[in-house]
């Protein structure tokens, strides 16, 4: 379930809010002032922060650039008052992701925040099945067949092979590879990348030596063609 925070003062909306996001099935937590706001993005994870600009204690500006100071990245929805289009620019300036302007239906809103939460997740949004040559390839499952039989790959491979079909006919650099599929806060050499590829050949290409799916760019990464 998404977590969203609600930073609102004025009780009528922030009831409407809450009503309506629960319905949408998402899990609601909200603050009535600044402070308390930001202590409790500091204290818990939250998908998405719906923020209003005239707020007791701290506003919604000072509120949203500590949480970017704090290098927070959570997505925002600003809620700012009619006409005053100075606050929008200002706010994305402040590293809100967008605004809704008072007064917005809830229709309106939810549109915001589901695009909202569908971009905060890009690399969420993957390939669950994927066919190339005689290669079948269920990414949710973790299955792969070959000519309709079952072979076997770790899960990294399969994580490898997910990155390169997600960036089919594109040159991607081994850097690009690391950091997505082993992630950034691990420390691995380049060189790593070239072994899992070429054990990945082993078990997808015809020919490893000469393969046709992943093919190496010299001096660069890999690319994924079919
Ligand atoms: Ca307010």
């Amino acid at each position: 379930m998404e977590k969203i925070l609600i930073i609102e003062d004025e009780e009528s909306i922030l009831m409407a809010l809450e009503d309506n996001l629960k319905l949408e099935g998402y899990d609601v937590a909200s603050a009535r002032d600044g402070e308390l706001g930001l202590s409790k993005v500091m204290e818990n994870q939250y998908d998405l922060i719906i923020l209003d600009i005239m707020l007791p204690k701290m506003n919604g500006f000072d509120v949203c650039r500590r949480i970017r100071q704090e290098g927070i990245s959570t997505p925002i929805l600003m809620l700012t008052a009619k006409s005053q289009e100075i606050d929008k620019v200002l706010g994305l300036e402040l590293g809100a992701d967008d605004y809704v302007t008072k007064p917005f239906s809830p229709r309106e809103l939810i549109a915001r925040v589901k695009a909202l939460l569908r971009r905060a997740k890009p690399q969420e949004q993957g390939i669950e099945f994927y066919h190339f040559g005689d290669i079948e390839v269920d990414f949710k499952k973790y299955e792969i067949k070959k000519k309709g039989k079952q072979i076997y790959l770790t899960a990294l491979e399969f994580a490898l092979l997910h990155f390169l079909i997600k960036h089919k006919g594109e040159v991607v650099s081994r850097d690009a590879i690391l950091d997505e599929v082993w992630g950034n806060d691990v420390f691995v050499q380049p060189r790593t990348v070239d072994k899992h590829i070429a054990e990945l050949r082993k078990k997808i290409e015809d020919d490893p030596p000469n393969p046709k799916f992943v093919v190496g760019v010299r001096s660069i990464g890999y690319k994924f063609v079919e």
